[in-house]
């Protein structure tokens, strides 16, 4: 019997197992997947990331982002640039792989190539069941499977439509000729409805994607991929590595609670991702930290202390995913007025590179943005002009 049994080892079930372990509690990793293994993943993630792990990560930091090509359409380029740093471009096979050696390493018995198929809830514990593998019991279960893993969508019955949908590439291309200084990334608007392309270097790769929301973009996705990495100048002459499409569970607003008995979920499994950015690396994280924080309210009291995760995450972590989701609703509505918008006043993205360092939160920057339109309704007017100018 296990205090705690984590199904799935990305960000969200390293990090909660390793925080678990270092409590000293007895802890079982599982993972379908031996590591290191890919994830098709952007895999640039917040500076916020630091201060929630008492381990450096600097050895698996291909880049330090400070600054953004953007463009409208592959056209257009303007760049943004912050004093301080805004993200870390990490390769999720060694991210990942630094993340669950770390948990190992804290005790945490980590077993790979084992795909959790059930769960069964007996009250006092939970069964799991496993391909290949004799059953485990647990006192309390983290699921941490990921978007199509079996927690969040058999057990909890989230639903894998509520989502963006992505196809992602790895593109091999030369560093040291790059024409672009290190430390900067490119962001496409115009291209993706509801979404947007991006290209994030690392060592030895593009990392290059396009995603945007399923009902919007329907079965466009690919020609959407294709069109993106065939006029977008950084991209020209370089050859596609690996593809592959995803999905990106965005947080859709929902009310169903992410605590089920002695089960409870975190990261990407109960759709904790951001609705705005798709950024998930974080909030898998922060969500993990919040859930082993529960679990071990309740190995110490009793079984009851696992609702303070869900009291939590609608204090602390829905209200900003709502926030990202009006910005959201604000700008990949009216992309070509946002492209001008920024073209203008390159200050406003400046401002949300605070948002994503965590100096500022989603909710503040959405109000300060309507405040603005709605204070000097002229500017928009203006942008709304310029806008015309740009491609259809
Ligand atoms: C195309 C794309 C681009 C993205 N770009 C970014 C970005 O740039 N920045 C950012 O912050 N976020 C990004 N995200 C989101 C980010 O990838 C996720 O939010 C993050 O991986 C969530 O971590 P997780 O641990 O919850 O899930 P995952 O990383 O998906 O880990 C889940 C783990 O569970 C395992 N598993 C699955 N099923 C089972 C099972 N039945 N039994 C046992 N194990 C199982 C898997 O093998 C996997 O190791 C992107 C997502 C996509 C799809």
């Amino acid at each position: 019997m296990y205090d705690v049994a984590v199904v799935g080892m990305g960000p969200a079930g390293s990090t909660a197992a390793y925080k678990l372990a270092k409590k000293g509690y007895r802890v079982l990793g599982l993972d379908k997947e031996h590591f290191p293994r890919y994830k098709s993943c952007g895999g640039c993630m917040s500076v916020k990331v630091e201060g929630m792990l008492d381990f450096d990560i600097s050895g698996v930091v291909e880049d330090t982002v400070y600054s953004a090509g953007f463009t409208y359409r592959s056209a257009r380029p303007i760049d943004i640039v912050s004093e301080k740093a805004v993200g870390y471009n990490v390769m999720r096979d060694r991210f990942d792989n630094l993340l669950m050696e770390k948990a190992a390493g804290a005790g945490v018995e980590v077993i790979q190539g084992c795909r959790v198929m059930g769960l069964t809830d007996t009250g006092d514990s939970v069964t799991l069941t496993c391909d290949g593998a004799a059953p485990y019991k647990a006192r309390f279960v983290i699921g941490a499977d990921g978007a199509s893993g079996f927690t969040g969508r058999a057990y909890f019955g989230l639903d894998p439509r509520e989502a963006a949908v992505s196809v992602t590439s790895e593109m091999p291309y030369d560093r040291a000729a790059a024409d672009w200084e290190d430390g900067k990334l490119f962001i496409d608007f115009g291209s993706i409805p509801f979404g947007y392309g991006w290209i994030f270097p690392k060592n030895e790769f593009l990392s290059v994607g396009v995603a945007g929301d399923i009902s919007k973009v329907g079965g466009s996705i690919k020609d959407l991929f294709h069109s993106f990495v065939t006029t977008h100048e950084v991209l020209k002459g370089l050859k596609l590595g690996r593809c592959d499409g995803w999905m990106v569970p965005s947080f859709y607003g929902f009310t169903r609670p992410l605590v089920e008995g002695r089960v409870l979920l975190a990261g990407d499994t109960g759709h904790l991702v951001d609705p705005f950015l798709g950024e998930g690396i974080y909030y898998a994280l922060l969500t993990a930290i919040g859930a082993a924080d529960a679990v071990s309210a309740a190995l110490e009291s009793s079984p009851d202390k696992l609702s303070q995760y869900q009291r939590w995450l609608e204090r602390e972590v829905y209200p900003e995913f709502k926030a990202a989701e009006r910005i959201s609703n604000l700008i990949y509505r009216h992309q070509r007025l946002w492209y001008a918008m920024i073209e203008r006043e390159p200050h406003i993205m400046q401002r949300f590179f605070g948002v994503i360092r965590g100096d500022e939160s989603n909710r503040s920057f959405y109000d300060w943005v309507q405040s603005r339109v709605r204070s000097k309704p002229w500017r928009v007017l203006r942008s709304w002009i310029d806008s015309r100018r740009l491609p259809v």
